[in-house]
């Protein structure tokens, strides 16, 4: 009796274990929506300093309190942190962490600064080619911490976030996220707007990070750190909480959004929470004193006129490897990739797949190709002669701007 009686503690016990966990199963599958929260920089990166403060802890302070109120409030979303603590990530990792986690938006939180001390207020970008050089500078400064980075050339496929060149791969990429990604800057900014801080818009510059991952993708940049008052608001609990609210209002919005285009059903209005603004409101500033509506404004690049003596335009080829003696299209080292062509140079044999004028088809096929050839590379040719990418590039711009 004594045996039956544990037996059969042990098999209720057991029961309870299944039912609570596949309970938990249902539960983790209800978060149908991820969010990715990157506090920018961290640990010897402190990104901009200010006279006191430093970016990162900017950063991560508002991170944390946003992801909070999202986990709070949202039973369906799951919310992933690049960083929580203070720890360096590099670019390409934080991406990594949103594509891993099949992230459903990506928010990228960061402060901004500026050589002069007057420029303040909030802005939130989106990946595109800057208009003007306020906003490369931007993301200039935002990529550039890639070069703490001991193998960022090979990392980051050639890119120098230095140089001028470097930029031309955003105005040739395909963004599928485009349209929501500026619906959730949109919101961001009017969240901004409506709670004080001086709204400076959304703006689109090339960021590495933003690039690098596969979800609907905002860059903000809280406030400037270079600004004395604003670096008090911008370090301040009270500061940081309104900036926190501010982006959860965004992200509740753009949720609801989602979520009625999904057929999921919601509530009669958004989860909004109310902000306080009662303390430090580092916003409320003299618009006249702000320089920055000249940094906003469209400026047209003049098109100079390149030779125009080629009149064809470039192609793109992958190449996935060189030999010295001439292969057979078929070779096992081909890994069975079909259409193989080769070219000659300096006595080299040298193989390569895909063969197109469209930049955003190369980079395709270069995707696909570097699953079985890990170094496999983009190559450019006009009327038959080789020239660099950049170059390439640059013709096809040049082209479409005569046009
Ligand atoms: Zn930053």
């Amino acid at each position: 009796m004594k045996t039956q009686r544990i037996y059969l503690r042990i098999f209720s016990i057991f029961i309870l274990c299944v039912i609570s966990i596949s309970f938990s199963n249902i539960y983790a599958q209800k978060k149908i929506f991820t969010v990715v929260i990157d506090a920018g920089h961290g640990a010897h990166d402190s990104g901009a300093v200010g006279s006191f403060a430093k970016e990162k802890n900017i950063n991560l302070a508002v991170s944390l309190e946003l992801g909070k109120m999202i986990a709070e409030n949202f039973t369906d979303v799951a919310v992933v942190y690049t960083r929580k603590k203070d720890i360096f990530i590099p670019l390409q990792g934080r991406a990594d962490i949103a594509n891993s986690n099949n992230a459903d938006l990506f928010i990228s939180i960061h402060t901004n600064s500026n050589t002069s001390s007057k420029p303040y207020g909030a802005e939130t970008y989106t990946l595109g080619l800057a208009k003007t050089k306020a906003n490369t500078e931007v993301a200039r400064r935002e990529n550039s911490v890639i070069l703490l980075e001991s193998d960022y050339k090979t990392k980051y496929k050639g890119f120098d976030p230095h140089s001028v060149d470097s930029y031309i791969m955003f105005e040739f990429m395909q963004d599928k996220f485009i349209d929501q990604s500026i619906e959730f800057a949109s919101a961001v900014q009017q969240q901004f707007g409506k709670n004080h801080r001086y709204n400076r818009g959304v703006r689109q510059a090339g960021f590495w990070v933003l690039h690098a991952t596969a979800a609907p993708a905002v860059l903000i940049e809280l406030g400037f750190i270079s600004n004395r008052s604003e670096e008090q608001f911008l370090a301040s609990k009270a500061g940081q909480k309104q900036l926190a609210t501010s982006i959860y209002n965004a992200f509740a919005t753009y949720k609801y959004n989602f979520d009625k285009r999904s057929g999921i059903p919601t509530a009669k209005d958004p989860k909004l929470i109310e902000v306080k603004t009662d303390t430090l409101t580092a916003s409320k500033y003299n618009p006249d004193s702000a320089r920055n509506k000249s940094g906003i404004e469209n400026t047209k690049q003049q098109t100079a006129q390149k030779n125009t003596s080629n009149t064809n335009l470039p192609i793109f080829k992958v190449q996935i490897l060189a030999s010295r003696k001439k292969l057979s299209t078929d070779n096992a080292a081909f890994g069975g990739l079909k259409n193989v062509d080769y070219y000659e140079e300096n006595q080299w044999y040298k193989y390569t797949v895909g063969n197109t004028a469209d930049y955003a088809e190369i980079q395709e096929i270069h995707t696909q190709t570097t699953k079985k050839h890990f170094d496999a590379f983009i190559i450019a040719f006009i009327n038959g002669e080789k020239i660099s990418v950049i170059d390439a590039l640059k013709i096809i711009r040049d082209t479409k701007k005569q046009r």
